[in-house]
């Protein structure tokens, strides 16, 4: 238990000198990709030492699991960031509208429907990212890439939503690169800066595309 706590700070501090050496060999400024330190299934405790050592953004992807840990820490520690990278079901909208700060994973009108309903129950907006299945995956959530730009446009003018970005997971056996330039390229043509890709396996490739969120869970925190 002690040595894997100590090895979270360590593995975060090797990361953030990774994500800071990829960002100087794309020619991106330091800090342009945030870390997302991705805590699912990791309870309070093994989060808490890397919050101490100055990590602030976090990656949860169950709303129900998220609310048992972040309220706690958050008193804690001031500045917590916290992004919803798992799939939303429309009647958890209330709840993610509530405790997170972005949410990765808006992929259906049903869901744009219910949180553009929480934004305006609660007053609370957090930043909107849509997913893209880069790789028209039929099991894997998302948007499928020809019905990308439609639904963009249904958000923001049916629902009235801020859409901040996109985020994609590529396939598993696929190289990931040319899913994060075609993420790129969706976004570009629909105005959209902000670009969610970029995992433990492949985030150095996701910052020399353009990634402005990279979303690192294992190589911090270990196997889970
Ligand atoms: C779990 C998860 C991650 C982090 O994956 P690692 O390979 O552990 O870095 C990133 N994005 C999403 C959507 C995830 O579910």
């Amino acid at each position: 238990m002690e040595a894997d706590l100590d090895a979270s700070v360590g593995n975060l501090v090797l990361i953030q000198g990774e994500v800071l050496r990829a960002e100087k060999e794309a020619g991106r400024e330091p800090g342009a990709a945030a870390l997302i330190a991705v805590s699912k299934t990791f309870a309070a405790e093994a989060i808490r030492p890397v919050l101490v050592a100055g990590q602030r953004i976090f990656g949860e992807n169950r709303v129900q699991e998220a609310a048992t840990k972040w309220p706690v820490l958050r008193q804690e520690f001031a500045g917590i960031e916290l992004h919803l990278i798992g799939p939303l079901q429309s009647n958890k909208a209330g709840d993610a509208v509530a405790l997170f700060d972005a949410i990765h994973t808006l992929d259906r009108p049903k869901i744009a429907a219910a949180i553009a309903d929480e934004i305006t129950r609660q007053g609370r907006s957090p930043q909107l990212f849509i997913q893209i299945n880069t790789g028209a995956e039929p099991q894997k959530a998302g948007i499928a890439p020809d019905a990308a730009d439609a639904f963009i446009a249904a958000c923001r003018n049916d629902y009235g939503l801020a859409i901040t970005g996109l985020m994609c997971i590529p396939p598993i056996e696929d190289n990931p690169s040319p899913h994060f330039a075609f993420l790129a390229k969706i976004a570009r043509r629909n105005g959209l800066s902000r670009l969610s890709m970029g995992m433990s396996a492949d985030f150095e490739q996701a910052i020399r595309l353009g990634a402005t969120h990279v979303r690192v869970g294992s190589a911090i925190f270990g196997g889970r």
